[in-house]
């Protein structure tokens, strides 16, 4: 890797419309803040500017910390990534293994229409996916040895748009694979079942409905401008003020709001939250997780916290294990 080369992947992400700092979608998101908060909170167009572009928060210790880890993972992806195994080779292998199924016939609904095929890839993978990042987010939050990895994020203080690449590498491994088992699952099913029809549904480039994601203000869930929608619509997507109460502190916000895009998880499964004005949110890590945001520590600590979980599980292992053998001598 060259630094010409790092250079130009760390700009691609400002530039490719499939990631979510995309240039037009920040600008989308500081014309979406500007309306709402003169709009419905309001306030005057300068009040408006100086709340969006709050010194404090843009170049508070947190989100300083937030900018060098971006830089820095961005190294971690480029060498990880040709490691991990790809969409493609999960579509490939459980293409042919849905061969072996007598039950199922290949191409049995390949006349459908093509918009038909379209239409329903497009909300398959985009429900795929949004799902499978609900699991794997809520099971981050449930199990000490993801939470050791998942705490990097939490631990932002301040939330600016970079908050998002706020995440440890093992995070990136995790939710890298998460992603090529959605989508390579629902590549091979397709294929297999409505036979080479399928494709992406695009605008510029990317699946239509991640596009509307990014378009409607995505950028806003990891800002300080609490933007909220009407109850009803806090059942189905999550408002920015919903990922908002997901990074607050306080007791009653805990395991609420896991969700990304689609509420509908969180209120199947119990752990929908509902913006609500009044709230004042203070964001970060309880004080007995306190998780300074030196470098040095986002790396390092959650292999400490993992050693230190693993150890203690090994111990009690040998030690039920020892009981045992003590009772049946
Ligand atoms: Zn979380
Ligand atoms: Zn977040």
């Amino acid at each position: 890797m060259d630094i010409i080369e790092y250079i130009g992947s760390v700009l691609t992400d400002f530039s490719n419309p499939k990631k979510r700092v995309f240039l037009g979608y920040l600008f989308l998101t500081v014309l979406i803040a500007l309306v709402w908060l003169i709009a419905v909170r309001r306030s005057s167009f300068k009040l408006a500017l100086q709340q969006i572009f709050d010194r404090k928060i843009l170049f508070s210790r947190s989100a300083k910390a937030d900018y060098k880890i971006f830089l820095i993972n961005r190294v971690f992806t480029m060498f990880i990534s040709p490691l991990l195994v790809t969409q493609l080779a999960i579509a490939t292998a459980l293409y042919y293994a849905l061969h072996d199924i007598a039950f199922l016939q290949r191409g049995v609904f390949s006349d459908a229409p093509i918009g038909v095929i379209v239409a329903l890839f497009t909300v398959t993978i985009f429900i795929l996916d949004d799902f499978t990042k609900y699991l794997l987010h809520r099971w981050m939050h449930h199990w000490p040895l993801l939470w050791a990895i998942h705490k990097t994020h939490h631990s932002a203080e301040t939330l600016t748009p970079i908050t998002v690449y706020r995440t440890h590498p093992l995070e990136g491994i995790l939710f890298s694979l998460r992603s090529a088992v959605a989508q390579g699952t629902t590549m091979a099913v397709f294929l297999f079942l409505f036979g080479s029809a399928v494709d992406l549904y695009t605008v510029l480039g990317v699946n239509v409905m991640s596009f509307v994601f990014h378009v409607t203000g995505s950028n806003l869930r990891h800002s300080h401008i609490s933007i909220q929608y009407w109850p009803w619509l806090e059942h189905i997507l999550i408002s920015p003020a919903q990922h908002q109460v997901h990074h607050s502190i306080a007791r009653k916000h805990h395991d609420k709001n896991f969700g990304v895009a689609l509420a509908i998880w969180d209120w199947v499964f119990g752990s929908l939250y509902l913006s609500r004005r009044d709230e004042d949110l203070k964001f970060g890590l309880q004080p007995s997780e306190a998780h300074p945001s030196r470098l040095m520590d986002i790396y390092l600590r959650p292999f400490v916290d993992i050693t230190r979980i693993l150890r203690r599980r090994f111990g009690r292992l040998r030690d039920a294990v020892e009981r045992r053998s003590l009772r049946n001598d």
